[in-house]
């Protein structure tokens, strides 16, 4: 092999995503057929892509040996991932399926490693063309912390200067209107 073959094989070697003692996970594909099985395929989706798309187009605006740190230090990333995804541990805890059009799906869910308590979101499904799609995506209101009511500090006040100290009045939470969720999307 002539020395600029062989390191050209060298640097495709390099250049390889490939973790020695680890094969590449079979690619990941969406399950529309029941309400909950969308939700757990996007969290597989997600997975797979996190540990196999090495993708640094992102960081363009580096220069050139900014950009090959990052793109190691992606890779290790992706490696860690691979043993360890904070998505392995999220669960579905509820499903209900309203109609034949409309469900709703809750789930524990975890975003990061050191995440010690999952977060509680809500998911509302609709049914088009046989699939179980994503319409909306709601969080556990951070105000209420999902009871509907909030230390109305109004009428707190109010009591003060009347000499009143009731303990904690409340009012109808303002962030998620007493449903105790908010979405993403809508604000
Ligand atoms: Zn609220």
């Amino acid at each position: 092999m002539k020395p600029l073959a062989i390191s050209l094989a060298f640097l495709l070697l390099a250049c390889s995503d490939q973790h020695p003692n680890q094969t590449k996970p079979p690619k990941a594909l969406f399950d529309f057929s029941t309400p909950d099985n969308t939700i757990k395929s996007t969290w597989r989706v997600s997975t797979w892509k996190d540990t196999t798309q090495l993708d640094t187009s992102d960081f363009e605006f580096f220069t050139s040996s900014r950009l090959a740190s990052e793109r190691e230090n992606k890779k290790q990333m992706m490696n860690t991932l691979r043993t360890k995804h904070p998505q392995n541990d999220n669960s579905i805890t509820d499903v209900q399926i309203k109609s034949d059009s409309y469900a709703v799906v809750e789930a524990k869910e975890y975003f990061t490693i050191a995440q010690k308590d999952p977060s509680e979101r809500r998911y509302i499904l609709s049914k088009e063309n046989g699939k179980w799609k994503i319409d909306d995506s709601q969080y556990k209101c951070f105000t209420c912390k999902g009871s509907g009511f909030e230390e109305d500090f109004d009428q707190k006040l109010s009591d003060i200067k009347q000499g009143l100290y009731r303990t904690e009045p409340k009012r109808k939470c303002t962030k998620c209107n007493q449903t105790g969720w908010v979405s993403l999307y809508k604000h």
